[in-house]
């Protein structure tokens, strides 16, 4: 087995590596480079995005043809990590979710007239999108059979009616894709759906208050109230939403891994930095066992995610939809990310837990970890059933 990068993803790794050390990080200190709901305010962003441009830092997910970088799922991993050492860092190089998951879907199913007109944009940074599936109670969260959202035929036009909520960057976004019902099939009943926000027959009820900093356009509530979506604008089969939804999170969790990775990471930096500098009792805290003991751990927890998110990424990157893997990756790296964040803050002290540096942030935002993209426990219920139908095989090597 050859954990090496190739030398391409090697030296996009160092070169982001660079230019977040020199251009992102010196922003998180300045209170100016803060949006009111704990972003990167949006001016800042505009000249940041310029920089990464002309760095050729930008879009890695696309292929070089729709300007983007064109690597691998693989090959991405190593350059997300080092992209989210700042907490500004992956929007800043156009590798943020939602547009992240969206702009890969929309490049796996789109119809070549739909990536011109819907992907493209988003590819450019002209546009922001968003990904509208979860629904409030009883409609569809965990349980995508749940849904309540429907799509009529009403001969070249759908029109769609019904409420979803936690719609990420809903506020902002211009180009939507909506998971609707179509017919009451279970495993073909659901469609997906592409919108552009001028259109008239939805609206935004609500930008939904959360604990942690806000992506750009919020987390929205929204209504369906008759929005008429031409047939052309349909992506893959009608009953195919589901396989939509899959295509789009298979890579789309993975990737969150990849960003939570390299937070984890800074956060031990930061705990780092701290202990090797601080006393108490006669000695410096890092000479200390326990908290040796502390930071081995994080940093043995970390691995462990890479080395199962390196795993994922393979496999889909041979075509596999890897479920196992990218659900293994995901509860993983959620829980060590909260790890990270937690034990950072303790080693820091009081410091820690104020806001001279980045992990009180962190720690708001880690929490949405363990939901999003699939609740940690729907990803343990996913891999008891593979072990259950698998036995042994569960385990068994690719040859
Ligand atoms: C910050 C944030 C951003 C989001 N962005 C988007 C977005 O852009 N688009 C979108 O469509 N959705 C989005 N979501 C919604 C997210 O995908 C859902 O919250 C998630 O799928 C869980 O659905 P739910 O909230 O309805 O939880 P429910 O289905 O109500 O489940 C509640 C809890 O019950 C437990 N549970 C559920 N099922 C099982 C089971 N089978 N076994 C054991 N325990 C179980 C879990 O602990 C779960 O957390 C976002 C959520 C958050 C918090």
């Amino acid at each position: 087995m050859d954990f090496t990068l190739s030398s391409r993803a090697e030296e996009y790794r160092s070169r982001v590596r660079t230019f977040v050390d020199a251009e992102i990080i010196p922003l998180e200190a300045s209170r100016s480079s803060y949006d009111s709901h704990g972003n990167i305010a949006e001016p800042v962003l505009e000249s940041l995005r310029n920089k990464a441009r002309a760095a050729g830092l930008w879009a890695p997910q696309m292929p070089e043809s729709r300007g983007g970088l064109g690597l691998s799922v693989a090959e991405r991993a190593a350059f997300y990590e080092e992209a989210n050492r700042s907490i500004f860092g992956p929007v800043a190089l156009n590798c943020a979710a939602p547009d992240d998951g969206n702009m890969t879907a929309l490049e796996m199913v789109g119809t070549d007239a739909q990536k011109t007109k819907w992907l493209q944009p988003i590819v450019n940074g002209e546009v922001r999108s968003a990904f509208a599936m979860t629904e409030p109670h009883p409609g569809a969260g965990s349980d995508p059979s749940m849904m309540l959202t429907t799509a009529e035929r009403k001969g070249d036009t759908w029109v769609v009616n019904g409420r979803k909520w936690f719609i990420t960057g809903a506020e902002g976004a211009a180009h939507f894709i909506v998971i609707a019902k179509t017919s009451e099939d279970r495993r073909k009943g659901l469609t997906a759906f592409l919108f552009h926000r001028d259109q008239p027959g939805w609206r935004v009820l609500r930008r939904i208050p959360i604990m942690g900093p806000e992506e750009h356009g919020g987390h929205c509530e929204i209504e369906f109230d008759g929005l008429e979506i031409p047939d052309e604008n349909r992506l893959l089969e009608v009953g195919d939403g589901l396989k939509v939804t899959q295509i789009r999170l298979g890579t789309a969790r993975l990737t969150h891994c990849m960003r939570w990775l390299g937070l984890a990471k800074r956060a031990m930096e930061i705990a780092g930095a701290y202990v090797r500098e601080r006393e108490g009792f006669g000695i410096r805290l890092a000479e200390r066992e326990s908290v040796q003991i502390q930071l081995g751990a994080v940093a043995k927890e970390i691995q462990i995610g890479r080395l199962l998110v390196m795993h994922a990424a393979w496999k889909l990157d041979q075509g596999d939809f890897a479920r196992k893997e990218v659900s293994m990756a995901k509860v993983h790296v959620a829980d060590t990310l909260h790890r990270a964040v937690d034990t950072a803050i303790q080693l820091c002290g009081a410091r820690g837990y104020s806001g001279d540096t980045v992990l009180e942030w962190m720690y708001r935002y880690a929490r949405q970890a363990r939901l999003v993209d699939g609740a940690s426990e729907v990803h343990m219920m996913v891999l008891a059933r593979f072990y259950m139908q698998e036995g042994t095989d569960f385990w068994r090597w690719g040859v």
